[in-house]
């Protein structure tokens, strides 16, 4: 199952071992975390328990540096809110760069110090990571969105980690923000959940999902990452016969991402054909999907029009296998070739 959904950047399948973990949340132990009795120590335990989980996956000192969120956008929005001075690539998710863009900040030209630096981890389009600023004076927030659950990762010195579940195996709307010290105003403003930094009952079997995602992934990081560099290999090999194709963003690049551009198609025309082939890949971030301007991403790369119009990206997950990899390299290759042809 999902061995040819190839868009795994956009969002994984949730483990059959962390829906079987979450699913006694919903009906069995129902509980509000904030509540006194039974059900809400049962609840708090449950949330104790997935909190120490991503503690340890992201090397935190203490499970209470991390927040329950909606996601990376929010956690994202979160640290954002609460500066003014603020330095924004252009590689940024548009949950950052938009938010640069509104207060006309875009221009992170690196020479100057900002009160704080927001620096993706691994790039969602491109598959490109970055090394990590080391700035002192200023305060760092890491998007860990696209590598978290994937490649090792470490909070280290960074003063704000983000990332969201359903990159990594857990389910959709449920992420969490990591502060060093814990120096935020709180963005969604409501009751005194979680510590009184995030008002919204917290949902028990999405964060226990995401404890239990967290848990797989401590484990299975090693082989993830081996199965992901082969299914990169497979692919690549099976595309080796194709002329005036490139692989963009810059090295070192996770494994899991491959941004590929075919000159003289239109990488839509081809994601509609290899759809109906049964593949599911992307033409770059599943969130600007709906958007026909070119992606800032590979506009800020450099990468010529003619060749940004006949790009798709290809993100590998662990239920893809060496054959249908194989398949779909062969099938890329039969469909550029007759689109080729009726240019
Ligand atoms: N940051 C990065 C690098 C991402 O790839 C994404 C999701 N595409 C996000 C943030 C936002 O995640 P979510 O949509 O789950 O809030």
């Amino acid at each position: 199952m999902h061995e040819k959904y190839f868009d795994n950047a956009a969002t994984t399948p949730v483990d059959e071992r962390v829906v079987a973990e979450m699913l006694p949340y919903l009906h069995e132990f129902p509980g509000n975390a904030a509540s006194i009795h039974d059900y809400g120590r049962r609840a708090r335990a449950a949330l104790d328990l997935a909190r120490e989980r991503i503690a340890t996956l992201i090397d935190a000192e203490d499970p209470l540096q991390i927040t329950f969120t909606s996601g990376a956008t929010e956690s994202n929005n979160w640290v954002l809110s609460n500066y003014e001075d603020i330095a924004v690539s252009a590689f940024e998710h548009s949950s950052i760069r938009k938010v640069g863009i509104q207060r006309d900040l875009a221009n992170y030209d690196g020479k100057r110090s900002h009160a704080l630096l927001a620096h993706m981890w691994v790039n969602n389009e491109v598959g490109t990571i970055f090394s990590l600023p080391m700035v002192t004076g200023q305060r760092t927030l890491v998007d860990a969105t696209q590598g978290l659950g994937k490649l090792p990762f470490a909070v280290e010195h960074f003063d704000y980690v983000s990332a969201s579940g359903h990159k990594f195996y857990a389910p959709k709307g449920v992420g969490f923000l990591y502060q060093h010290e814990i120096d935020l105003k709180p963005f969604m403003i409501g009751g005194e959940q979680e510590a009184s930094r995030r008002g919204s009952t917290v949902s028990i079997s999405s964060a226990v999902a995401l404890g239990a995602a967290a848990a797989l992934a401590i484990d299975e990081i090693p082989e993830r990452m081996g199965h992901a560099q082969q299914l990169n290999e497979v692919l690549l090999d099976s595309l080796h016969g194709i002329s005036d194709m490139r692989i963009n963003g810059t090295t070192p690049k996770s494994p899991y991402i491959l941004s590929l551009s075919f000159h003289g198609i239109q990488g839509e025309t081809l994601l509609i054909e290899l759809d109906q082939a049964g593949f599911c890949c992307s033409a770059g971030a599943a969130c600007n999907s709906t958007s026909t301007s070119p992606s800032p991403v590979l506009v800020a790369l450099g990468i010529e029009p003619e060749w940004i119009r006949g790009t798709i990206r290809v993100s590998f997950g662990k239920y893809n296998t060496a054959e249908a990899t194989s398949e779909l390299g062969a099938n890329i290759a039969r469909i550029v070739e007759k689109l080729r042809k009726f240019q």
